[in-house]
Protein backbone atom coordinates (compact mmCIF):
# COMPACT_ATOMS: atom_id res chain seq x y z
CA UNK A 1 0.00 0.00 0.00
CA UNK A 2 3.24 2.17 0.22
CA UNK A 3 3.99 4.63 -2.63
CA UNK A 4 6.73 4.41 -3.86
CA UNK A 5 10.74 3.78 -2.20
CA UNK A 6 9.98 0.31 -0.05
CA UNK A 7 11.09 -0.31 3.35
CA UNK A 8 13.78 2.40 3.39
CA UNK A 9 11.95 5.73 2.31
CA UNK A 10 8.37 4.56 3.58
CA UNK A 11 8.90 2.71 7.02
CA UNK A 12 13.09 2.56 7.41
CA UNK A 13 16.36 4.22 7.40
CA UNK A 14 14.13 7.99 6.80
CA UNK A 15 11.87 8.57 9.26
CA UNK A 16 13.93 6.65 11.91
CA UNK A 17 17.08 8.13 10.97
CA UNK A 18 15.18 11.90 11.21
CA UNK A 19 13.10 10.66 14.32
CA UNK A 20 16.70 10.12 15.87
CA UNK A 21 17.36 13.48 14.32
CA UNK A 22 14.20 14.76 16.52
CA UNK A 23 15.86 13.36 20.07
CA UNK A 24 19.27 14.56 19.20
CA UNK A 25 18.22 17.96 18.74
CA UNK A 26 16.55 17.66 22.79
CA UNK A 27 20.30 16.36 23.82
CA UNK A 28 21.42 19.28 21.98
CA UNK A 29 18.94 21.97 24.04
CA UNK A 30 20.04 20.23 26.82
CA UNK A 31 23.62 21.01 26.51
CA UNK A 32 23.22 24.84 24.77
CA UNK A 33 22.73 26.54 27.93
CA UNK A 34 26.79 25.45 28.61
CA UNK A 35 27.17 27.19 25.45
CA UNK A 36 25.08 30.68 26.45
CA UNK A 37 21.93 29.69 25.04
CA UNK A 38 19.15 30.96 27.37
CA UNK A 39 16.07 28.56 26.71
CA UNK A 40 13.05 28.20 28.73
CA UNK A 41 12.76 25.47 31.45
CA UNK A 42 10.07 23.59 29.78
CA UNK A 43 10.58 23.38 26.17
CA UNK A 44 7.87 20.65 25.21
CA UNK A 45 8.08 18.07 21.71
CA UNK A 46 4.83 17.62 19.42
CA UNK A 47 4.25 14.42 17.92
CA UNK A 48 1.83 15.59 15.42
CA UNK A 49 4.76 18.31 13.87
CA UNK A 50 7.35 15.82 13.72
CA UNK A 51 5.26 13.44 11.89
CA UNK A 52 4.03 15.66 9.65
CA UNK A 53 7.12 17.19 8.59
CA UNK A 54 8.87 13.80 8.28
CA UNK A 55 5.78 12.17 6.08
CA UNK A 56 5.43 14.98 3.77
CA UNK A 57 9.45 14.82 3.38
CA UNK A 58 8.65 10.84 2.60
CA UNK A 59 5.90 12.74 0.38
CA UNK A 60 8.15 13.70 -1.79
CA UNK A 61 10.73 11.26 -2.20
CA UNK A 62 7.91 9.43 -2.99
CA UNK A 63 7.08 11.68 -6.00
CA UNK A 64 10.72 12.17 -6.96
CA UNK A 65 10.67 8.44 -7.52
CA UNK A 66 7.71 8.83 -9.51
CA UNK A 67 9.29 11.28 -11.76
CA UNK A 68 12.24 9.36 -12.01
CA UNK A 69 10.38 6.11 -13.60
CA UNK A 70 8.55 8.44 -15.98
CA UNK A 71 11.69 10.09 -17.19
CA UNK A 72 13.19 6.90 -17.27
CA UNK A 73 10.47 5.56 -19.34
CA UNK A 74 9.69 2.90 -16.92
CA UNK A 75 6.17 2.03 -16.62
CA UNK A 76 4.76 2.00 -13.06
CA UNK A 77 2.45 -0.46 -12.21
CA UNK A 78 0.73 -0.22 -8.77
CA UNK A 79 -0.44 -3.90 -7.82
CA UNK A 80 0.18 -7.39 -5.68
CA UNK A 81 2.60 -9.22 -8.25
CA UNK A 82 2.18 -13.13 -8.26
CA UNK A 83 3.76 -15.68 -10.74
CA UNK A 84 0.91 -17.84 -12.72
CA UNK A 85 3.15 -18.70 -14.69
CA UNK A 86 6.86 -19.21 -14.98
CA UNK A 87 6.68 -16.17 -17.57
CA UNK A 88 3.82 -14.70 -16.46
CA UNK A 89 2.83 -12.75 -13.40
CA UNK A 90 -0.69 -10.90 -12.22
CA UNK A 91 -0.84 -8.41 -10.99
CA UNK A 92 -4.09 -7.16 -8.55
CA UNK A 93 -4.48 -3.75 -8.13
CA UNK A 94 -5.78 -2.20 -4.48
CA UNK A 95 -9.43 -2.03 -6.17
CA UNK A 96 -9.24 -5.80 -7.27
CA UNK A 97 -8.06 -4.99 -10.82
CA UNK A 98 -5.97 -7.82 -12.12
CA UNK A 99 -3.45 -7.39 -15.10
CA UNK A 100 -0.93 -10.11 -16.33
CA UNK A 101 2.33 -8.90 -17.27
CA UNK A 102 4.97 -11.82 -19.62
CA UNK A 103 8.95 -11.12 -19.64
CA UNK A 104 11.85 -13.25 -20.67
CA UNK A 105 13.40 -12.29 -17.15
CA UNK A 106 12.04 -11.22 -13.77
CA UNK A 107 13.88 -9.83 -10.74
CA UNK A 108 12.48 -10.56 -6.82
CA UNK A 109 12.79 -7.42 -4.64
CA UNK A 110 9.92 -7.80 -2.39
CA UNK A 111 11.75 -7.06 0.91
CA UNK A 112 10.47 -8.42 4.17
CA UNK A 113 7.73 -7.25 6.96
CA UNK A 114 7.44 -7.38 10.44
CA UNK A 115 6.70 -10.44 12.47
CA UNK A 116 4.42 -10.28 15.14
CA UNK A 117 4.79 -13.04 18.37
CA UNK A 118 1.74 -15.02 17.93
CA UNK A 119 0.30 -14.46 21.20
CA UNK A 120 -2.96 -13.33 22.52
CA UNK A 121 -3.73 -9.62 21.55
CA UNK A 122 -0.20 -8.98 19.63
CA UNK A 123 -2.24 -8.28 15.94
CA UNK A 124 -5.19 -6.85 17.69
CA UNK A 125 -3.14 -4.07 20.18
CA UNK A 126 0.81 -3.74 19.47
CA UNK A 127 2.45 -1.66 16.48
CA UNK A 128 5.89 -2.29 14.20
CA UNK A 129 7.56 -0.25 12.83
CA UNK A 130 5.43 -0.09 9.64
CA UNK A 131 3.02 2.06 12.16
CA UNK A 132 5.13 4.02 14.14
CA UNK A 133 6.46 6.44 11.60
CA UNK A 134 2.87 7.85 10.77
CA UNK A 135 1.29 7.01 14.77
CA UNK A 136 -1.37 9.88 14.20
CA UNK A 137 -0.27 10.61 18.53
CA UNK A 138 2.09 10.31 20.71
CA UNK A 139 2.81 6.72 21.72
CA UNK A 140 3.40 7.34 25.49
CA UNK A 141 4.75 5.05 28.03
CA UNK A 142 6.19 2.61 25.20
CA UNK A 143 7.52 -1.26 25.83
CA UNK A 144 9.53 -2.31 23.00
CA UNK A 145 9.88 -5.75 22.45
CA UNK A 146 13.07 -7.16 21.03
CA UNK A 147 16.86 -6.65 20.50
CA UNK A 148 17.61 -6.04 17.11
CA UNK A 149 18.85 -2.18 15.17
CA UNK A 150 15.32 -1.90 14.60
CA UNK A 151 13.83 -2.55 18.46
CA UNK A 152 17.08 -0.57 20.11
CA UNK A 153 16.82 2.68 17.54
CA UNK A 154 13.08 3.00 18.25
CA UNK A 155 13.58 2.65 21.64
CA UNK A 156 16.86 5.43 21.89
CA UNK A 157 15.00 7.56 19.51
CA UNK A 158 11.39 7.55 21.67
CA UNK A 159 13.37 8.13 24.88
CA UNK A 160 14.89 10.86 23.11
CA UNK A 161 11.96 12.85 23.01
CA UNK A 162 11.07 11.70 26.39
CA UNK A 163 9.20 9.34 26.96
CA UNK A 164 9.20 6.29 29.05
CA UNK A 165 10.53 3.86 27.36
CA UNK A 166 11.16 -0.20 28.36
CA UNK A 167 12.81 -2.76 26.18
CA UNK A 168 12.03 -6.38 26.63
CA UNK A 169 14.77 -8.63 25.35
CA UNK A 170 14.90 -12.50 25.28
CA UNK A 171 18.13 -13.04 25.29
CA UNK A 172 21.25 -10.87 24.21
CA UNK A 173 21.19 -7.25 22.10
CA UNK A 174 21.94 -7.02 18.75
CA UNK A 175 22.57 -10.63 17.72
CA UNK A 176 25.46 -11.09 15.02
CA UNK A 177 26.95 -7.25 16.08
CA UNK A 178 30.39 -7.02 18.23
CA UNK A 179 28.76 -7.92 21.17
CA UNK A 180 31.26 -5.99 23.01
CA UNK A 181 29.74 -2.81 21.07
CA UNK A 182 26.41 -4.34 21.43
CA UNK A 183 26.91 -3.78 25.56
CA UNK A 184 28.18 -0.81 25.68
CA UNK A 185 24.99 0.24 23.72
CA UNK A 186 22.96 -1.23 26.33
CA UNK A 187 25.01 0.31 28.86
CA UNK A 188 24.82 3.82 27.42
CA UNK A 189 21.04 3.55 26.94
CA UNK A 190 19.97 2.15 30.21
CA UNK A 191 22.57 5.41 31.61
CA UNK A 192 20.18 8.07 29.45
CA UNK A 193 16.90 6.17 30.46
CA UNK A 194 15.93 3.70 28.62
CA UNK A 195 14.98 0.61 31.13
CA UNK A 196 16.05 -2.70 30.32
CA UNK A 197 14.01 -6.05 31.09
CA UNK A 198 16.29 -9.26 30.12
CA UNK A 199 15.56 -12.53 29.52
CA UNK A 200 11.71 -12.10 29.30
CA UNK A 201 9.42 -12.11 26.81
CA UNK A 202 5.57 -11.10 26.22
CA UNK A 203 2.95 -13.99 26.37
CA UNK A 204 -0.69 -11.58 26.42
CA UNK A 205 -1.37 -8.17 25.51
CA UNK A 206 -4.59 -7.63 26.42
CA UNK A 207 -6.71 -3.73 26.30
CA UNK A 208 -7.62 -1.77 29.47
CA UNK A 209 -8.49 1.42 27.52
CA UNK A 210 -9.37 2.58 23.82
CA UNK A 211 -7.51 5.33 23.02
CA UNK A 212 -4.83 7.12 21.36
CA UNK A 213 -2.67 6.08 22.92
CA UNK A 214 -5.14 3.63 25.04
CA UNK A 215 -3.92 1.43 27.94
CA UNK A 216 -2.52 -2.12 27.41
CA UNK A 217 -1.67 -4.32 30.36
CA UNK A 218 1.44 -6.54 29.36
CA UNK A 219 1.97 -10.41 30.61
CA UNK A 220 5.39 -11.65 30.37
CA UNK A 221 7.06 -14.74 31.37
CA UNK A 222 11.10 -15.21 32.37
CA UNK A 223 13.58 -17.93 30.83
CA UNK A 224 12.90 -19.45 34.39
CA UNK A 225 9.21 -18.76 34.45
CA UNK A 226 8.43 -15.58 36.48
CA UNK A 227 5.77 -14.27 35.32
CA UNK A 228 5.18 -10.26 35.94
CA UNK A 229 2.66 -8.10 34.23
CA UNK A 230 3.02 -4.09 33.58
CA UNK A 231 0.86 -1.23 31.81
CA UNK A 232 1.77 0.67 28.68
CA UNK A 233 -0.10 3.09 26.67
CA UNK A 234 2.28 1.06 23.44
CA UNK A 235 3.57 -2.25 22.96
CA UNK A 236 5.76 -1.96 19.56
CA UNK A 237 7.03 -5.42 18.14
CA UNK A 238 10.60 -5.66 16.97
CA UNK A 239 10.91 -9.09 17.20
CA UNK A 240 12.02 -9.96 13.26
CA UNK A 241 10.87 -9.41 9.92
CA UNK A 242 9.88 -11.83 7.84
CA UNK A 243 10.55 -12.32 3.66
CA UNK A 244 7.50 -11.64 1.68
CA UNK A 245 8.49 -14.52 -0.33
CA UNK A 246 5.65 -17.56 0.05
CA UNK A 247 2.82 -16.05 -1.06
CA UNK A 248 3.91 -14.87 -4.72
CA UNK A 249 3.79 -18.21 -6.37
CA UNK A 250 7.78 -18.81 -6.24
CA UNK A 251 7.17 -22.61 -6.56
CA UNK A 252 5.60 -21.98 -9.96
CA UNK A 253 8.73 -21.36 -12.12
CA UNK A 254 11.05 -23.10 -9.58
CA UNK A 255 12.36 -20.45 -7.61
CA UNK A 256 13.36 -22.12 -4.21
CA UNK A 257 13.87 -20.61 -1.02
CA UNK A 258 15.02 -21.70 2.16
CA UNK A 259 11.68 -22.92 3.75
CA UNK A 260 12.75 -22.25 7.30
CA UNK A 261 13.60 -19.03 6.23
CA UNK A 262 11.51 -17.99 3.71
CA UNK A 263 14.99 -16.45 2.14
CA UNK A 264 15.78 -16.96 -1.61
CA UNK A 265 19.34 -18.66 -2.01
CA UNK A 266 21.10 -17.39 -5.30
CA UNK A 267 24.78 -17.65 -6.97
CA UNK A 268 27.60 -15.05 -6.81
CA UNK A 269 24.94 -13.00 -9.88
CA UNK A 270 21.96 -13.29 -8.00
CA UNK A 271 20.54 -15.85 -9.78
CA UNK A 272 18.02 -18.01 -8.21
CA UNK A 273 17.36 -21.69 -9.04
CA UNK A 274 15.26 -20.98 -12.21
CA UNK A 275 17.54 -19.59 -14.03
CA UNK A 276 16.01 -16.33 -15.50
CA UNK A 277 14.49 -15.17 -12.38
CA UNK A 278 16.81 -13.22 -10.10
CA UNK A 279 16.30 -11.80 -6.65
CA UNK A 280 18.32 -8.79 -4.71
CA UNK A 281 17.76 -7.24 -1.19
CA UNK A 282 16.12 -8.64 1.81
CA UNK A 283 14.74 -11.06 0.39
CA UNK A 284 18.28 -12.79 0.05
CA UNK A 285 19.93 -15.56 2.27
CA UNK A 286 23.10 -14.84 4.12
CA UNK A 287 23.26 -11.41 2.70
CA UNK A 288 23.09 -8.25 4.60
CA UNK A 289 19.87 -6.06 4.89
CA UNK A 290 20.56 -3.21 4.08
CA UNK A 291 19.16 -0.35 1.43
CA UNK A 292 23.02 0.54 -0.11
CA UNK A 293 23.49 -3.61 -0.56
CA UNK A 294 20.44 -3.96 -2.51
CA UNK A 295 21.00 -0.65 -4.39
CA UNK A 296 24.12 -1.76 -5.29
CA UNK A 297 23.58 -5.05 -6.10
CA UNK A 298 20.17 -4.15 -8.78
CA UNK A 299 22.62 -1.68 -10.58
CA UNK A 300 25.32 -4.23 -11.05
CA UNK A 301 22.52 -6.81 -12.57
CA UNK A 302 21.55 -4.52 -14.52
CA UNK A 303 24.64 -4.00 -16.07
CA UNK A 304 25.42 -7.68 -16.19
CA UNK A 305 22.18 -8.30 -17.81
CA UNK A 306 21.83 -5.25 -20.43
CA UNK A 307 25.43 -4.09 -20.84
CA UNK A 308 28.77 -5.36 -21.30
CA UNK A 309 29.71 -5.51 -17.44
CA UNK A 310 30.95 -8.63 -15.37
CA UNK A 311 31.13 -6.87 -12.45
CA UNK A 312 29.59 -8.23 -9.39
CA UNK A 313 28.13 -6.93 -5.93
CA UNK A 314 30.96 -7.77 -3.34
CA UNK A 315 29.13 -8.40 -0.26
CA UNK A 316 32.44 -8.14 1.89
CA UNK A 317 33.92 -5.35 4.28
CA UNK A 318 30.09 -3.49 3.81
CA UNK A 319 29.44 -0.62 6.45
CA UNK A 320 26.55 -0.08 8.73
CA UNK A 321 25.71 1.74 11.19
CA UNK A 322 23.22 1.78 14.01
CA UNK A 323 21.29 5.01 15.26
CA UNK A 324 21.53 3.98 18.48
CA UNK A 325 21.70 7.74 20.83
CA UNK A 326 24.97 6.76 20.79
CA UNK A 327 25.68 5.57 17.12
CA UNK A 328 27.52 2.76 16.46
CA UNK A 329 29.18 2.53 13.17
CA UNK A 330 30.99 -0.76 11.88
CA UNK A 331 32.74 -2.49 9.13
CA UNK A 332 34.18 -5.53 8.66
CA UNK A 333 34.48 -8.48 11.36
CA UNK A 334 33.14 -8.50 14.96
CA UNK A 335 35.57 -9.72 17.35
CA UNK A 336 33.80 -12.53 18.07
CA UNK A 337 33.83 -13.34 14.25
CA UNK A 338 37.83 -12.64 13.84
CA UNK A 339 38.82 -14.57 16.61
CA UNK A 340 36.83 -17.90 15.21
CA UNK A 341 38.31 -16.68 11.61
CA UNK A 342 41.94 -16.09 12.64
CA UNK A 343 42.31 -17.15 16.16
CA UNK A 344 42.87 -15.36 19.14
CA UNK A 345 46.42 -15.16 19.32
CA UNK A 346 46.29 -13.97 15.23
CA UNK A 347 44.75 -11.13 15.90
CA UNK A 348 45.55 -7.46 17.93
CA UNK A 349 42.81 -5.71 18.72
CA UNK A 350 43.77 -1.81 19.31
CA UNK A 351 41.06 0.17 21.77
CA UNK A 352 41.00 3.87 23.14
CA UNK A 353 38.11 5.70 24.82
CA UNK A 354 37.49 9.26 23.68
CA UNK A 355 35.54 12.44 24.55
CA UNK A 356 34.36 14.61 21.92
CA UNK A 357 35.18 17.85 22.31
CA UNK A 358 31.51 19.12 21.95
CA UNK A 359 30.69 16.91 25.06
CA UNK A 360 33.44 18.51 27.19
CA UNK A 361 31.67 21.90 27.92
CA UNK A 362 28.33 20.24 28.95
CA UNK A 363 30.72 18.12 30.46
CA UNK A 364 28.82 15.07 29.92
CA UNK A 365 29.23 11.20 28.79
CA UNK A 366 33.14 11.50 29.27
CA UNK A 367 34.25 7.57 28.34
CA UNK A 368 31.41 6.63 26.75
CA UNK A 369 32.47 6.86 23.01
CA UNK A 370 34.77 4.06 22.10
CA UNK A 371 36.86 3.11 18.91
CA UNK A 372 38.41 -0.60 18.52
CA UNK A 373 40.29 -1.67 15.12
CA UNK A 374 40.67 -5.40 15.13
CA UNK A 375 43.99 -6.52 13.25
CA UNK A 376 44.98 -9.52 11.50
CA UNK A 377 48.53 -10.22 13.06
CA UNK A 378 49.67 -12.56 9.75
CA UNK A 379 48.38 -10.25 7.34
CA UNK A 380 50.82 -6.87 7.56
CA UNK A 381 48.06 -6.27 10.89
CA UNK A 382 45.39 -5.46 7.88
CA UNK A 383 42.31 -4.10 9.14
CA UNK A 384 39.88 -6.20 9.44
CA UNK A 385 37.20 -4.88 11.83
CA UNK A 386 36.41 -1.49 12.53
CA UNK A 387 33.64 -0.21 14.96
CA UNK A 388 33.64 2.80 16.85
CA UNK A 389 30.78 4.29 19.01
CA UNK A 390 30.26 8.08 18.36
CA UNK A 391 27.79 11.42 17.39
CA UNK A 392 27.90 10.88 13.24
CA UNK A 393 29.34 7.22 13.89
CA UNK A 394 28.16 6.72 10.31
CA UNK A 395 30.14 9.48 8.84
CA UNK A 396 33.16 8.49 10.68
CA UNK A 397 32.88 4.35 9.25
CA UNK A 398 31.78 5.50 5.58
CA UNK A 399 35.36 7.11 4.68
CA UNK A 400 37.05 4.15 6.61
CA UNK A 401 35.22 1.73 4.75
CA UNK A 402 36.94 3.08 1.37
CA UNK A 403 40.59 2.37 3.16
CA UNK A 404 39.36 -0.89 4.09
CA UNK A 405 38.08 -1.84 0.56
CA UNK A 406 41.84 -0.72 -0.40
CA UNK A 407 43.75 -2.90 2.09
CA UNK A 408 44.31 -0.74 5.53
CA UNK A 409 46.76 -1.98 7.48
CA UNK A 410 47.37 -0.51 11.32
CA UNK A 411 50.94 1.11 9.95
CA UNK A 412 49.01 3.23 7.04
CA UNK A 413 46.52 4.25 9.63
CA UNK A 414 49.46 4.95 12.54
CA UNK A 415 50.71 6.87 9.31
CA UNK A 416 47.63 9.29 8.08
CA UNK A 417 47.39 12.55 10.27
CA UNK A 418 44.60 12.99 11.91
CA UNK A 419 42.02 15.98 11.59
CA UNK A 420 41.55 17.79 14.87
CA UNK A 421 39.86 18.14 17.13
CA UNK A 422 37.53 15.18 15.61
CA UNK A 423 36.61 12.31 16.78
CA UNK A 424 37.75 9.99 14.04
CA UNK A 425 41.29 11.39 15.05
CA UNK A 426 41.15 8.43 17.03
CA UNK A 427 41.46 5.65 14.99
CA UNK A 428 45.33 7.49 13.56
CA UNK A 429 46.28 6.98 17.23
CA UNK A 430 45.26 3.84 18.53
CA UNK A 431 48.04 2.38 20.64
CA UNK A 432 46.75 0.24 23.29
CA UNK A 433 45.86 -3.72 22.71
CA UNK A 434 43.26 -5.07 24.32
CA UNK A 435 45.96 -7.91 25.44
CA UNK A 436 47.90 -5.53 27.07
CA UNK A 437 45.39 -4.65 29.35
CA UNK A 438 46.61 -0.82 29.42
CA UNK A 439 44.01 1.93 30.14
CA UNK A 440 42.27 3.71 27.24
CA UNK A 441 40.62 5.94 29.48
CA UNK A 442 40.74 9.33 28.12
CA UNK A 443 40.96 12.64 30.87
CA UNK A 444 39.42 15.39 27.44
CA UNK A 445 41.63 17.12 24.59
C1 LIG B 1 12.89 0.42 10.85
C2 LIG B 1 13.94 0.10 9.80
C3 LIG B 1 15.06 0.88 9.73
C4 LIG B 1 16.02 0.61 8.77
N1 LIG B 1 17.13 1.41 8.73
C5 LIG B 1 18.07 1.20 7.79
C6 LIG B 1 19.19 2.05 7.70
O1 LIG B 1 19.37 2.96 8.49
N2 LIG B 1 20.09 1.81 6.72
C7 LIG B 1 19.92 0.80 5.82
O2 LIG B 1 20.76 0.65 4.93
N3 LIG B 1 18.87 -0.03 5.89
C8 LIG B 1 17.93 0.14 6.85
N4 LIG B 1 16.84 -0.68 6.92
C9 LIG B 1 16.76 -1.82 5.99
C10 LIG B 1 16.29 -1.36 4.61
O3 LIG B 1 15.07 -0.67 4.73
C11 LIG B 1 16.15 -2.56 3.72
O4 LIG B 1 17.38 -3.27 3.69
C12 LIG B 1 15.81 -2.17 2.29
O5 LIG B 1 14.62 -1.44 2.26
C13 LIG B 1 15.69 -3.44 1.44
O6 LIG B 1 15.26 -3.12 0.17
P1 LIG B 1 14.45 -4.18 -0.68
O7 LIG B 1 14.29 -3.55 -2.04
O8 LIG B 1 15.04 -5.51 -0.59
O9 LIG B 1 13.00 -4.31 0.01
P2 LIG B 1 11.94 -3.21 0.44
O10 LIG B 1 12.53 -1.87 0.57
O11 LIG B 1 11.23 -3.78 1.61
O12 LIG B 1 10.97 -3.12 -0.80
C14 LIG B 1 10.11 -4.16 -1.15
C15 LIG B 1 8.92 -3.57 -1.87
O13 LIG B 1 8.23 -4.62 -2.53
C16 LIG B 1 6.84 -4.46 -2.27
N5 LIG B 1 6.22 -5.79 -2.39
C17 LIG B 1 6.32 -6.85 -1.55
N6 LIG B 1 5.63 -7.89 -2.04
C18 LIG B 1 5.08 -7.48 -3.23
C19 LIG B 1 4.27 -8.10 -4.22
N7 LIG B 1 3.89 -9.35 -4.09
N8 LIG B 1 3.89 -7.37 -5.28
C20 LIG B 1 4.30 -6.09 -5.43
N9 LIG B 1 5.08 -5.45 -4.54
C21 LIG B 1 5.46 -6.13 -3.45
C22 LIG B 1 6.78 -3.88 -0.86
O14 LIG B 1 5.54 -3.25 -0.63
C23 LIG B 1 7.94 -2.89 -0.93
O15 LIG B 1 7.53 -1.67 -1.48
C24 LIG B 1 15.85 -0.45 7.86
C25 LIG B 1 14.71 -1.25 7.93
C26 LIG B 1 13.76 -0.97 8.90
C27 LIG B 1 12.52 -1.84 8.97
Amino acid sequence: MWRLGGTCVNVGCIPKKLMHQAALLRQALKDSSKYGWQIEDNVQHNWDIMTESIQNYIGSLNWNYRVALMENKVKYENGYGEFVEPHKIKSTNSRGKVKFFTAEKFLIATGERPRYLGIPGDKEYCITSDDLFSLPYCPGKTLVVGASYVALECAGFLAGLGLDVTVMVRSILLRGFDQQMADKIGEHMEEHGVKFIKHFVPTEIEQIEAGTPGKLKVTSQSTDGTEITEEYNTVLLAIGRDACTRKIGLDIPGVKINEKTGKIPVNDEEQTSAPHIYAIGDVLEDKLELTPVAIQAGRLLARRLYGSSTVKCDYINVPTTVFTPLEYGACGLSEEKAISKYGEANIEVYHSYFWPLEWTVPARDNNKCYAKVICNINDNERVVGFHVLAPNAGEITQGFAAAIKCGLTKEQLDNTIGIHPVCAEIFTTLSVTKRSGGSIMQAGC
